[in-house]
């Protein structure tokens, strides 16, 4: 019996999930990189929620004060009007005092209704940033998206037509070689390899002369000892235009 007959469908099955395994890896990307960009536009409007209820809660506290504010300044006045109306020493000194105390409360507002506008002011500013990126990364997914869209949809259909190759090559391959190719395949993604003088040429290292000398009959598929690799020869000529179907068969 010779292996010759199943080395082409071999190859094949090989050069297919190879392609397989590409546009795996190109799917992969393209999904990934539009959910990291998805992920940064959530972080972002995060980000504003948190400035946007730290802006109302400052908002609220700034009003509170301001309603303070206002009726101090007819506190004071009233507080004048008593300073002048003082009769003895007592009296005025006790005016005095109102007035003093009232003018510090309502300057210690001013101060911090003025600290508070600023930090609003500062708070709208970092919003305002935050929602010109997000903007940016929203236009970035929009962009991305229907390019992505394509891609992936075209990928698929790639990937149909392959799988529906490999099912019809993987039938023409006896079920143990399937069954160790794809043994192998969980280890070494690419599971086959050659050799026309000895040496794997998966790993480049040499058999056994006497396992290189059993395969030159073609009789079976033998395994590298090194890499594992289903191993199988091919005649110099043969391998020179890498070894086609046709030249393995003369
Ligand atoms: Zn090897």
């Amino acid at each position: 019996m010779s292996i010759r007959d199943q080395i082409a469908p071999l190859e094949a099955l090989a050069a297919i999930d190879a392609d397989i395994r590409r546009i795996d890896a190109e799917l992969t990307k393209h999904r990934g990189g539009l959910e990291t960009l998805r992920t940064d536009v959530k972080a972002l409007e995060d980000r504003m929620k948190g400035d946007r209820e730290t802006i109302a809660a400052m908002e609220k506290t700034r009003n509170e004060l301001m309603t303070e504010l206002r009726p101090m300044a007819s506190q004071i006045e009233r507080s004048r009007e008593k300073l002048q109306r003082s009769r003895n020493e007592r009296e005025s000194n006790a005016a005095q005092r109102e007035v003093e105390e009232l003018r510090k409360l309502s300057r210690d507002r001013e101060v911090e209704i003025e600290r508070i506008s600023m930090a609003i002011d500062q708070a709208r500013a970092s919003t305002e940033d935050t929602e010109v990126k997000r903007g940016k990364l929203q236009a970035e997914i929009d962009g991305t998206s229907d390019g992505t869209t394509k891609a992936v949809t075209s990928l698929e259909a790639d990937r149909a037509i392959k799988a529906e190759a490999r099912e019809k090559v993987v039938a023409k391959l006896p079920v143990v070689i399937y069954r160790r190719y794809q043994s192998v395949s969980t280890r070494r993604p690419m599971a086959i390899a050659k050799t026309t003088d000895g040496t794997c040429l998966g790993c480049h290292i040499a058999v056994p002369p006497m396992m290189f000398q059993k395969m030159r009959r073609q009789d079976e598929f033998e395994q590298c000892p090194n890499c594992r690799r289903i191993l199988y020869y091919v005649p110099p000529e043969a391998s020179t235009d890498g070894g086609s179907a046709d030249s393995s068969r003369a």
